[in-house]
């Protein structure tokens, strides 16, 4: 439990965030779904990174109706570059859900929108609070590191007892009413001040009920896994202005990757990058085809000028950009 009086702690949370919370798009609106696409984007990815894919986003799909009727094609090249596609498909489902099951109005009922595919507790609280301004608590990595300085909970976050700490001080803390500008404020505070290295105490307007002893030491999470080093290969063939591609169905479901090869030629590759998965670290490696390589019934055949209306995990598009230049091929990912 927090060791101070939960009413005076708000007052000057809410006066501070009314004076320097930001501007930003999904906290102009009261659309359910607006706000649960910002939420789904928001998961592991920044604001400034987010903020066009947003705009862009409810451009294509305004509604839950119109993601529900988008074919799972069109709704991974929108999502492309966001990575962690799994949100894509969980949002997609969730559209169809709420299309079919309520409607397409998304009920103002925390455990129907928690029913929802891909919607977990953190989710389903922050559309119930941002969209309907219920008075629900909502932990997620701002809001998590906050608490755990405010009470100096020095143990891991990420145990059962961690999330039980947070989750009843969030409940503790929070208002009666107007539980969109509180649940606003803490996690401003979390992005703003609150920060994971440099903790900006001075200009905290709860430092007074803080008892963090040494708050950039805080959160404590338990011992991540080792990361694991993994080396992929894949063929670049060319054909007449035509690209060999392949649908991936297992890291990128439904999206399409240079065609990968069983094992590794002995030749030098093209092209090498790195890139991180969970946690894995990837090199992949793209080997020019050879006249004998043999496609098969997952690959096809696409024409380049095509390549920006298909979804291409970032990896994969980087590759891409930089080995058809050099062709004298254009490659043009512009979104579209
Ligand atoms: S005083 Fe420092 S550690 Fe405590 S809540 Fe404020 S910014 Fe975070």
């Amino acid at each position: 439990m927090p060791p101070f009086p939960a009413s005076r702690f708000r007052q000057p949370l809410i006066t501070w965030f009314r004076r320097h919370g930001r501007d930003l798009p999904w906290r102009r609106t009261r659309d359910p779904y607006a706000i649960l696409v910002s939420e789904f984007m928001l998961q592991q990815t920044q604001v400034a990174t987010v903020v066009p894919y947003y705009e862009h986003w409810l451009a294509r799909f305004p509604d839950f109706a119109s993601l529900a009727r988008a074919d799972e094609s069109a709704v991974l090249h929108a999502w492309q570059g966001l990575g962690y596609y799994a949100r894509a498909r969980n949002l997609h489902a969730a559209a169809q859900s709420v299309a079919k099951n309520v409607g397409g109005v998304l009920p103002n009922d925390l455990a129907k929108i928690a029913a929802l595919p891909g919607i977990g507790r953190y989710t389903a609280g922050a559309v119930a609070t941002f969209a309907f301004d219920q008075a629900v608590p909502i932990v997620e990595a701002n809001i998590a590191r906050v608490l755990a300085r405010l009470t100096n909970w020095e143990k891991p976050i990420d145990t059962a007892a961690g999330r039980d700490h947070l989750w009843s001080t969030a409940s503790v803390l929070l208002p009666k009413k107007n539980g969109r500008l509180h649940n606003s404020a803490l996690m401003e505070l979390g992005a703003l001040i609150c920060l994971p290295r440099r903790p900006l105490c001075a200009q905290c307007p709860v430092q007074k009920f803080c008892a963090a002893v040494e708050p950039a030491a805080l959160p404590r999470k338990r011992a991540k896994p080792r990361q694991v080093l993994l080396h992929e290969s894949h063929a670049f063939a060319l054909r007449r202005e035509r690209i060999l591609l392949e649908q991936s169905h297992a890291r990128w479901r439904g999206m399409w990757i240079l065609p990968r090869l069983a094992a590794v030629p002995p030749r030098s590759p093209l092209l090498q990058l790195d890139f991180p998965f969970t946690h894995h670290r990837i090199t992949l490696s793209v080997f020019a085809a050879t006249r004998s390589f043999l496609p098969n019934e997952k690959q096809r055949w696409f024409p380049i000028a095509q390549l920006a209306e298909l979804p291409v995990p970032s990896p994969h598009r980087r590759a891409l950009e930089e080995l058809l230049p050099r062709q004298n091929l254009c490659s043009t990912f512009a979104r579209t």
